[in-house]
C-alpha cells in the first residue's frame, strides 16, 4: 500500500507528485497512457493568463506565485535531470488598442511591470510585426516555457526521486468505502491508498462521478500551428484578438490556438489550419517563407471561470483534486501543486484554499 496515489501524468499530477515527494511521502502515479501527452505536451507555454486583468484574483494569486517560481524550478530540474525546460523571458506584446486603462490599473494594483508604448517602441521590440502599432501594452517581465521538454524534465526528476510511476494504467474507478477513499480500481487490480489525489486534466469529472459532489470540468479543444522557422526572426511572444504567437529558442514558432466545445475529440482540421495561418501571416508577413511543420489539438480542462478546483473532496476522507487549470494549467501549475500537497499533509497552506473549494455553488 502506497500513502498517495495520483491519477493523472500532467504538469499537474507529476508537480504535485514531486511536491508530496520532497516531504518524504511515499507517492505512486498512474497515468493510462505516457505521462505528459496531453493538454500539457499541446499548450502554448506562456506563464501568464493571457489578457490577465480579466480574471479573478484567486487565478491571479496563483498566476504570480508561479511566474516568480518559475526561474528556479526550472533550473532545479535542469541541474537534476541535465533536460532544460526552456524557461525565456522574451516578453508579451499585447497588441489590442482597447482596455489599455483596465490593464494599467490592474497592473498597479498588484505592483507588475506593465506599460503601455508607442508605435516606435512596439517596432523596435518586434521588427517583424507587418502592421504598425499606434500603440500596444508590454510586460516585460512574462516568460515561457518549452512544455514538452517540462514535461519530460519533470518525468525524469520525479523518476529519480522514487516516485513510482505506473504509464499505461487506466484507472476505471475510485474505491469509496464509509465515506474514506481505500484506493483505486485500475483493470483487475486494486491499487490501495490511504490518500488518493484526482489530477486528470479534463477527464477529473468522469472520474468523480461516483462519489458524490463532483466538479464541472470538461474538455475544451485548442488547435495550434507550429513553424519551423529559424531563431530570432520573431524575438517576442505576441497576443492581437485572442491569437497569440510564441517564439522558441531553436526558431521553431507556435501560433494558436483555437477554442471549441467538440467534447473529447482531439482531431484537428483543416479549417482551423487555414484560420491559423492566415492570422499568423497577415500579422507576420516573414513567415510565409517557412512551412508550417505540425498541427496539433489538445483537451483544455475547463471550469467555471477558469478556477481550478484544489481541495479535499467534502464527501470522502482522504480524496483530493487538483483539476480544472483550463488555459492556465502551465502558470498556476507551481502555486497549485504546493497548495495541493499542503492540504494533503495538512501543513499551513501556502495560500488562502477558500476559492479553490468543491462546494455545492460552484458546480
Ligand atoms: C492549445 C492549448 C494552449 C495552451 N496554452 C497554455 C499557455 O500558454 N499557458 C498555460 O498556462 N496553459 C496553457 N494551456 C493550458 C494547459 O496546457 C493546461 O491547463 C494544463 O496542461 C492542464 O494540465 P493537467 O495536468 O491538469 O492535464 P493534462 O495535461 O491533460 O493531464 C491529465 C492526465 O491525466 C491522465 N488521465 C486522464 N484520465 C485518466 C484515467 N482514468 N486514468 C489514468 N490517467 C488518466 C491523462 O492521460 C493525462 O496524462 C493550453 C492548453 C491548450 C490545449
Amino acid at each position: 500500500m502506497t500513502d498517495i496515489l495520483i491519477i493523472g501524468g500532467g504538469i499537474i499530477g507529476m508537480l504535485t507528485a514531486r511536491e508530496l515527494r520532497l516531504s518524504g511521502a511515499e507517492v505512486c502515479l498512474l497515468d493510462r497512457q505516457e505521462t505528459g501527452r496531453e493538454a500539457t505536451w499541446a499548450g502554448g507555454g506562456i506563464i501568464s493568463p493571457l489578457y490577465p486583468w480579466r480574471y479573478a484574483d484567486s487565478i491571479t494569486k496563483l498566476a504570480h506565485w508561479g511566474q516568480t517560481r518559475y526561474p528556479g524550478l526550472a533550473q532545479e530540474l535542469e541541474e537534476y535531470t541535465g533536460i532544460s525546460p526552456e524557461w525565456n523571458r522574451n516578453g508579451l506584446l499585447i497588441l489590442d488598442a482597447e482596455e489599455q486603462q483596465a490593464a494599467l490599473d490592474w497592473a498597479s494594483q498588484w505592483g507588475l511591470p506593465l506599460e503601455v508604448i508607442d508605435s516606435q517602441r512596439v517596432a523596435g521590440l518586434e521588427p517583424a510585426l507587418a502592421v504598425p502599432q499606434a500603440q500596444a501594452i508590454w510586460m516585460p517581465e512574462i516568460a515561457q516555457i518549452r512544455n514538452p521538454r517540462l514535461a519530460r524534465a519533470l518525468r525524469a526528476d520525479i523518476d529519480k526521486r522514487g516516485v513510482k510511476v505506473l504509464e499505461s494504467t487506466p484507472v476505471d474507478a475510485l474505491s469509496i468505502s464509509d465515506g474514506r477513499i481505500r484506493g483505486v480500481q485500475a483493470g483487475d487490480r486494486l491499487l490501495e491508498a490511504s490518500k488518493v489525489v484526482v489530477c486528470a486534466g479534463a477527464w477529473t469529472a468522469t472520474l468523480l462521478e461516483g462519489s458524490g459532489l463532483s466538479p464541472e470540468v470538461r474538455p475544451i479543444q485548442g488547435q495550434m500551428i507550429l513553424f519551423k522557422a529559424i531563431p530570432d526572426l520573431l524575438k517576442r511572444i505576441t497576443l492581437f484578438q485572442d491569437h497569440y504567437s510564441i517564439p522558441r529558442r531553436d526558431g521553431r514558432i507556435l501560433f494558436g490556438s483555437t477554442l471549441e466545445e467538440v467534447g473529447f475529440d482531439k482531431r484537428t482540421s483543416a479549417e482551423a489550419r487555414r484560420h491559423l495561418l492566415d492570422i499568423a501571416l497577415a500579422r507576420f508577413p516573414a513567415l510565409a517563407t517557412y512551412p508550417v511543420e505540425q498541427q496539433w489539438a489538445g483537451l483544455r480542462p475547463a471550469s467555471p471561470s477558469g478556477i481550478p478546483y484544489i481541495c479535499p473532496h467534502p464527501e470522502v476522507q482522504g480524496l483530493f483534486i487538483n483539476a480544472g487549470h483550463f488555459r492556465n494549467g502551465l502558470v498556476m501549475a507551481p502555486a497549485s501543486c504546493r497548495l495541493a500537497a499542503d492540504l494533503v499533509l495538512g501543513r499551513n497552506p501556502v495560500l488562502d484554499p477558500a476559492p479553490y473549494a468543491l462546494t455545492a455553488s460552484r458546480i
